[in-house]
């Protein structure tokens, strides 16, 4: 669903995708709206009959069309910044299915939380929590609170996004966590309501997240002997994409394991999925402009950089890249590379592919962590994004322009 080759040619669902980036440029990103309601259903399939909520993580797109379409499709979010926060009102999303993560929320942060009445904090550490009693108090209100522990396992995923270790900033290790919620419940304007954790992204292994629930499920019922009754699970995002060859859990799998182990509870779920909803439901478009051939490599040079995705430079994270129409070149290997003043800057290396100059190539898998990294390095315009529903495309956001890019710098007085 979403991206299909269609007699070798690239189809974004009715759309080809040599019309798209005719119609809108290159660099461009092209999201599916059907991909990502489809994925979003798979969550709501699975946990039927359950109270729960689905908080897609705002983080991994936060174009407001995107939220938009999720939030209509009855997604909650997860944020990790007030900046999150104004593009899910902006997006008509529900202040009531938000949650709060991020191990500094700023007091300024927490009060417009709580002015807007979000569904709870995701508190991150004691210092934290102390902040939060004391902005609860001034507007007089309760702030809702689920503790975030850290439980001490190996997502098993690269170093930078694997976040439940204990050397990790993330949550509260589980003894400290047990003394921070005691605390919590001496403290007028803080009700405890949850307890969660978020150990990592793009798992393709359900265990460590099953040993982590298994962990937070001590900590229910011990709290629950002393009367402390929590009445929330969140489990946060995580769970991977299949970008080459990943064999990641259905989601229906995993979201089953977790009712299993729930047994007779009385608990509701939270789950904050990022990738897994929009990961395949985007793809970057871009251009090759040049070929170049060195003693060494076959430079494919395009015009998208590691400032429009930096998953590879940043993660080493492979990505499929395909030509969106066929070519009469003979196939050979491919280094595919941008503009941008770094030998870092490559796209994706040894690809074997036909190139001709002026190929349009689609970045597979860039619907998450795609355009929402980047950035104006080498004062490069962030690309359009467009979203494709059905044979509609909608811009929905505008390529930047150099005058963007300058908006708000002053030269020196004279
Ligand atoms: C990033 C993040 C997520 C989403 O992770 P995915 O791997 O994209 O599903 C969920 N919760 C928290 C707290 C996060 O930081």
């Amino acid at each position: 669903m979403g991206f299909t080759y269609r007699n070798e040619r690239l189809f974004a669902e009715e759309l080809d995708c040599e019309a798209i980036a005719e119609e809108y440029g290159t660099p461009c990103y092209v999201y599916s709206r059907a991909a990502m309601e489809a994925a979003l259903a798979q969550y709501h399939q699975a946990l039927k009959g359950c109270e729960y909520l689905v908080c897609y993580a705002v983080k991994a797109n936060s174009n407001i069309a995107v939220l938009d379409t999720l939030a209509r499709c009855g997604a909650g979010f997860d944020i990790v910044s007030v900046g999150e926060l104004e593009r899910v009102l902006a997006a008509g999303g529900d202040p009531g299915k938000v949650v709060f993560s991020g191990v500094v929320k700023r007091p300024d942060e927490m009060r417009r939380a709580l002015q807007v009445g979000i569904r709870c904090f995701n508190v991150e550490s004691a210092a934290e929590l102390e902040v939060l009693q004391s902005v609860a108090a001034e507007l007089n209100v309760r702030a809702p609170v689920s503790v975030r522990v850290n439980p001490d396992v190996d997502a098993g995923t690269h170093p930078y996004i694997s976040t439940g270790l204990r050397e990790n900033k993330f949550g509260v290790a589980t003894d400290a966590a047990m003394a921070l919620l005691r605390r919590a419940t001496t403290m007028e304007n803080i009700h405890i309501t949850g307890l969660d954790c978020h150990i990592g992204s793009q798992l393709v292994d359900m265990s460590p997240l099953l040993d982590a629930l298994q962990q937070l499920l001590l900590m229910v019922d011990a709290l629950q002997a002393e009367g402390i009754h929590i009445r929330h699970l969140d489990l946060g995002g995580g769970i991977g994409v299949r970008y080459r060859d990943e064999e990641p859990p259905a989601v229906a799998d995993y979201i089953a394991a977790v009712r299993e182990a729930l047994g007779d509870r009385d608990l509701g779920l939270v789950f904050e999925p990022g990738r897994s909803i929009v990961a395949n439901a985007g793809v970057l478009l871009t251009r090759v402009h040049y070929l170049k051939e060195t003693d060494a490599h076959s430079f494919a040079l395009v015009d998208a950089a590691m400032n429009d995705f930096i998953r590879p430079a940043l993660y080493q994270a492979w990505v499929d890249i395909q030509a969106t129409s066929p070519n009469d070149a003979e196939p050979r290997l491919w280094n595919i590379v941008g503009p941008v003043c770094e030998t870092g800057d490559f796209l994706g290396k040894d690809r074997e592919l036909a190139l001709a100059s002026g190929t349009l190539l689609a970045i597979h898998g860039a619907g998450a962590y795609g355009f929402v990294m980047s950035s104006n390095y080498n004062t490069r315009p962030r690309a359009a994004e467009v979203m494709i529903d059905g044979n509609k495309p909608y811009l929905i956001r505008e390529r930047e322009t150099i005058g963007d890019l300058l908006r708000g710098e002053h030269r020196l007085p004279q």
